[in-house]
């Protein structure tokens, strides 16, 4: 049975609250929402609450707990997390205890008694036990006066830590009818919001979203280059601050705590290669200060309480705004100034591409790519950060927030709509079926054979854009990518289109702005044409003997695998790899495919 001990006033309840805060937490005020929540609660009423971290959500259901007759059952997947939260809400007089797969069976019996008697009043319970029919009847039996769902954005496929055992709180409002179901959660698009109160079925809720703005922190985006030693830099320039580097993969996590380590400042990784020990123990070395800086896969810091964070560095580009967001907020949370500083570089969206190419659900795959696209917009658009932060959690924001690097003028932005118009129109003009590369050899004037069979060295486009290199190019196309003006067909991996929005900027209406990025330093494959020095001829000499080798073998004259000038320059700015080799003019991703291999290895051979 659950009854209501409190009147049902509303001066009544916000009495009752004011002196249970003070009382049993200490504090003077409610903090945004915090009072409305909880008499919503005390009223039984369904609340879906979104709040940022450190809004203050625990209080919203922990307050209720001591003024509701019976027990409020928390759900949250933190198991390793559950010790501390019951502590904390004892070290406050609550009667908390919690119950998941880590307690053996004799203190799950007691922790059972507890309740029965009524000296659990609060019950910290992991989802998996929820998904158990025993465990639930024994709840029925029990009488619950609460369901609060913590993190509960885990129920939403939409969300970014989408959990299946949280599926299974579906059945809660059906088998405990008459008692209110409160979720909570710090990360909620309104799409994920939608799909949370359809789930848990709740009923008119009082739904809460609070300020999602983290004034304190500072939001920044650069380029990548040589990422652990900008990562250094950083960390050397931020003496003694604690913060936390997040990396994609195990691998770069381990090479970016080798190299701090290497240069004396304190590091641990966290990733899911190490065991939970080691996983427990750095993650407890660093919040008592016994280490300064964790570098991290993203399975690290969800619901991590600890204040003095001042920085997080993202190494490489996250999958979405919303996991950026969620792990950027985990800086500054006492309030004081903080950083979140973002690397990036094109590599990282073809990773993360990849990637997307190997999902197997397409609806998976499908919003992945719009992950990237709005995550690649963050990165490389000349928009306020937090606007465009801020609006992913529709939240709107007036901009010249005067804490971020497009704000405060750090990101030279400069017009490029006539570069995108020659992109553009090469794209047409060749019937938007061609890559990245192909189209770049048009407008910066390369014959390459490929070129010339297509008759595309005639087009009034072709040559139009030499007073760029290479390179910028491809950035170019794919910032126009990356803004939306182009798209791939059909997911293929080139042929590349023009969308709505890139037929405005081609015809002038719109203007296309891009952050501002250096020129490559001096071209290398311009100083070719003068002589080669006699070593640079030696290898030259072997470089046309293995082109000989190579057109004979396939039966066509050695031209059409490499043009003198081609062998000439490869001689001389000798590349060591795809990339080096493909800013070599005559060779595009097909002549690397198909002879890269032979040429990369004659020139690294000694030739002896
Ligand atoms: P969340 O779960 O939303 O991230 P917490 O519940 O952990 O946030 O609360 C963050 C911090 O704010 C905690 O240290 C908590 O004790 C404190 N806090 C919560 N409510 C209040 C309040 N009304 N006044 C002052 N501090 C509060
Ligand atoms: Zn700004």
């Amino acid at each position: 049975m659950v009854r209501y001990l409190m009147p049902t006033t509303d001066r009544g309840g916000s009495e009752r609250s004011d002196e249970t805060l003070r009382r049993m937490f200490g504090y003077d005020s409610f903090r945004p929402h915090q009072r409305e929540i909880v008499e919503a609660i005390l009223a039984r009423r369904d609340v879906f609450a979104a709040m940022p971290t450190g809004g203050g959500k625990s209080l919203c259901y922990q307050l209720p707990s001591v003024l509701l007759e019976g027990l409020t059952v928390v759900v949250s997947p933190l198991i390793a997390l559950m010790q501390d939260q019951v502590d904390g809400a004892l070290a406050n007089g609550l009667e908390a205890a919690f119950l998941n797969s880590s307690l053996d069976p004799v203190a799950a019996r007691e922790v059972w008694h507890r309740v029965a008697r009524g000296t659990v009043r609060l019950l910290y319970v992991s989802p998996e036990r929820v998904a158990m029919d025993s465990f639930r009847e024994r709840l029925r039996d029990q009488g619950v006066s609460l369901f609060a769902i913590d993190e509960a954005h885990c129920i939403s496929e939409w969300g970014h830590e989408f959990r299946p055992d949280y599926r299974t709180l579906s059945v809660l409002r059906a088998e405990f009818p008459s008692t209110p179901i409160a979720a909570f959660t710090a990360t909620a698009t309104p799409l994920v919001q939608d799909d949370v109160i359809r789930l848990l079925q709740l009923r008119s809720p009082l739904a809460v979203r609070g300020d999602f703005d983290r004034r304190e922190i500072y939001y920044r985006v650069r380029r990548k280059e040589r990422v652990n030693d900008q990562i250094l830099a950083f960390v050397r320039s931020h003496s003694e601050q604690p913060g936390i580097v997040y990396r994609a993969t195990r691998r770069s996590t381990e090479e970016t705590v080798a190299k701090l380590v290497s240069n004396g400042i304190s590091a641990v990784a966290y990733h899911a290669g190490l065991s939970d020990r080691e996983r427990r123990a750095n993650q407890a070395r660093f919040v008592k200060d016994e280490v300064r800086i964790v570098v991290a896969t993203i399975a690290f810091g969800m619901g991590i309480d600890k204040s003095n964070v001042r920085w997080i560095i993202h190494g490489d580009l996250p999958r979405s705004i919303e996991a950026y967001y969620q792990e950027t907020g985990r800086a500054g949370r006492d309030g004081d100034p903080a950083e979140a500083l973002l690397f990036y570089g094109p590599q990282d969206i073809m990773t993360i591409r990849y990637h997307i190419d190997r999902m197997e659900s397409e609806q998976e795959s499908e919003r992945a790519t719009r992950n990237l696209q709005e995550m690649i917009r963050y990165a490389d658009s000349g928009v306020c950060r937090r606007v465009q932060l801020l609006a992913h959690f529709a939240q709107h924001h007036p901009g010249r927030c005067r804490g971020c690097d497009v704000c405060e003028g750090e990101v030279a932005m400069s017009d490029q709509t006539i570069p995108a118009q020659m992109a553009m129109s090469a794209m047409i003009r060749t019937g938007e079926r061609f890559g990245a590369h192909h189209l770049v050899d048009i407008v910066t004037g390369e014959a390459s054979d490929r070129v010339r069979r297509l008759g595309h060295d005639r087009l009034p486009t072709f040559g139009v854009g030499q007073d760029h290199d290479r390179r910028w190019w491809l950035r170019l196309v794919q910032d126009l990518e990356g803004a939306g003006l182009v798209r791939r067909r059909d997911g293929a991996k080139s042929g590349l289109m023009i969308s709505p929005a890139g037929k405005a900027v081609l015809t002038g209406t719109e203007r296309f702005h891009t952050a501002d990025r250096p020129e490559k330093p001096a071209p290398r494959v311009k100083a070719t044409e003068s002589a080669l020095d006699p070593e640079q001829e030696q290898l030259l000499g072997r470089l046309r003997a293995l082109r000989t080798r190579l057109a004979r073998e396939r039966g066509v004259p050695p031209y059409v695998v490499f043009s003198d000038k081609t062998l000439r320059i490869m001689a001389s700015v000798r590349p060591h790899d795809r990339a080096t080799l493909l800013e070599v003019p005559g060779i595009g991703e097909h002549k690397a495919e198909v002879y890269g291999t032979h040429f990369l290895e004659e020139i690294g051979s000694t030739g002896a």
